[in-house]
């Protein structure tokens, strides 16, 4: 039985409280680079820190792509980035998400901690509407971040929910290298 099937583009929403939602969709995304389709990863929170998702992703280029848009998060983990340059980093990411939706380019965008910048009122859910309803019909729109509005849930195709059972943090072990960036 051959295993080519028709492409139809899913809206995918990975939230909830555990660790795995921005693993998931690099995963994907690695994935279809294996069939030469192309991703763009946009990450909505995460700024210049080093990850290595990003030092990894480059050796895939350009079946994926990964920008870092966002200033880091808002609130925590030391933020002393004003508001307005969070916002400002987020207009700009969701810019590029648009012309990202409606580009023959990519099979697969990822809208990586979106939802997080829906919930901290740096990206209105009307903009993630809108970018659902202008997306070219065969591209899969991936949205991560725990907090997913109500509304993108409704809206999407393809929800999971990662639930926390236990996570080191609750010990007290800090982030680790390769597990966690
Ligand atoms: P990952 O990037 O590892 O797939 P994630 O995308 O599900 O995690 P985010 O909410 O984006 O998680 O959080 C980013 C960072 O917070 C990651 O370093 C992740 O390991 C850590 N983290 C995720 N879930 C938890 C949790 N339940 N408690 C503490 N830290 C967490
Ligand atoms: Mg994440």
């Amino acid at each position: 039985m051959s295993r080519k099937t028709e492409n139809k583009g899913l809206v995918i929403v990975y939230t909830g409280s555990g660790k795995g939602k921005t693993t998931a969709a690099i995963g994907m995304a690695v994935r279809a680079a294996g069939y030469n389709q192309k991703s763009i990863i946009i990450q909505f929170i995460k700024g210049t820190w080093k990850s290595g998702e990003g030092q990894s992703l480059k050796k895939l280029y350009p079946q994926i792509e990964i920008i870092p848009a966002g200033k880091g998060f808002v609130k925590i983990l030391n933020d002393r980035e004003p508001f307005k340059n969070h916002l400002q980093a987020a207009q700009a990411a969701l810019k590029l998400a648009r012309q990202a939706v409606r580009s023959h380019k990519y099979q697969i965008v990822v809208l990586d901690e979106i939802n997080y910048a829906v919930k901290g009122n740096l990206v209105l859910v009307k903009d993630v509407l809108d970018l659902i309803k202008m997306k070219l019909p065969s591209i899969h729109l991936v949205l991560t971040g725990n907090y997913a509005s109500p509304r993108l849930i409704q809206k999407a195709d393809l929800v999971t929910e990662m639930k926390e059972i236990k996570h080191p943090f609750q010990k007290g072990i800090k982030a680790q290298e390769g597990i966690d960036y």
